[in-house]
């Protein structure tokens, strides 16, 4: 039995792990860490299992993650929109001050690495993103944050923590049904930059949180840096992705 605290667990591929995780109650004991007791019981119908806090208080973080074996890092900046589209330009996107992805995805994140160094956590599941090789990503524009760079600042912090490590970079996200397709596991952006048969380098949240969880239990994931997309459902050839343990055996360690 694992006991498993799961991060920014209000949010859309958070909120998924953690429904998961609670479905193999046999296996895991799963905690969400959230900052909004409103948003937890919207989407959970009460705060029971939870621990409110904020990634950017570290006492907040230190109390919830005692007694915990895996911390599953789901936490991110959020842009937010301020202007709309208007006379054929598109919508503007700025992050709140204190949301700015310096304060989240770098310090936040760290926040979270020295708490669970402190508290002698076995394994982390980071999820970040594809695209951060690029510095002029389009997604490093978005309100002058930079995510991506600091989301692998981030990202090196914990490879650099000693603490066992699986940082998951996520292809596009799409809202659609997982386990349905064959999933691939690549490096550096090369699935984006060069994808195989000119797919679209996409992933339905639903299989992300499969992979999470499935890395949680396999030994073949720890210390393990890798993207992560899926083939079109009806893809010629696809075979849908049940192995977990193989498709880990791809991945390398190193950012
Ligand atoms: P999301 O819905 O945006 O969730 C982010 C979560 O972080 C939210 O629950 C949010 O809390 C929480 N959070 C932010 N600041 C916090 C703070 N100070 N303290 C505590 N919690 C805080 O995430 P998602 O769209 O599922 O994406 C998951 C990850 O994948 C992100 O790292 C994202 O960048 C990455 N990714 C996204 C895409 C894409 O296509 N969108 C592609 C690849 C990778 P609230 O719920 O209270 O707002």
């Amino acid at each position: 039995m694992k006991r498993i605290l799961v991060t920014g667990a209000t949010g859309k591929t958070g909120s998924l792990v953690l429904k998961q995780l609670r479905k193999q109650s046999d296996r895991f004991e799963a905690i969400g860490f959230a900052r909004s007791p409103a948003k937890i019981t919207e989407l959970f119908g009460s705060t029971a299992g939870f621990i409110v806090g904020d990634i950017t208080d570290k006492s907040s973080l230190e109390s919830a993650i005692k007694g915990c074996d895996a911390l599953v890092i789901l936490t991110s900046a959020v842009p937010q929109m301020i202007a709309p589209p208007s006379d054929g330009k598109p919508p503007q996107f700025a992050y709140p001050p204190d949301g700015m992805p310096e304060i989240i995805d770098y310090q936040g994140q760290k926040n979270q690495i020295d708490a669970a160094l402190q508290a002698g956590i076995e394994h982390i599941v980071l999820m970040g993103s594809m695209g951060g090789t690029n510095p002029n990503h389009i997604l490093n524009k978005i309100g002058n944050g930079n995510i991506l760079i600091w989301k692998r600042k981030a990202e090196q912090y914990l490879i650099d923590s000693g603490i066992d490590y699986t940082i998951i970079r996520a292809g596009g996200l799409i809202d659609e049904l997982g386990g349905n397709r064959e999933l691939l596991i690549g490096k550096d952006d090369l699935l984006s930059t060069n994808p195989p048969d000119g797919i679209s380098p996409i992933i339905p949240r639903e299989d992300v949180a499969l992979v999470i969880i499935n890395a949680l239990i396999e030994a073949n994931a720890r210390n393990k840096a890798f993207d992560i997309i899926s083939k079109p459902e009806d893809a010629p050839n696809a075979t849908v992705t049940k192995d977990f343990a193989s498709l880990f055996a791809q991945a390398t360690g190193g950012m």
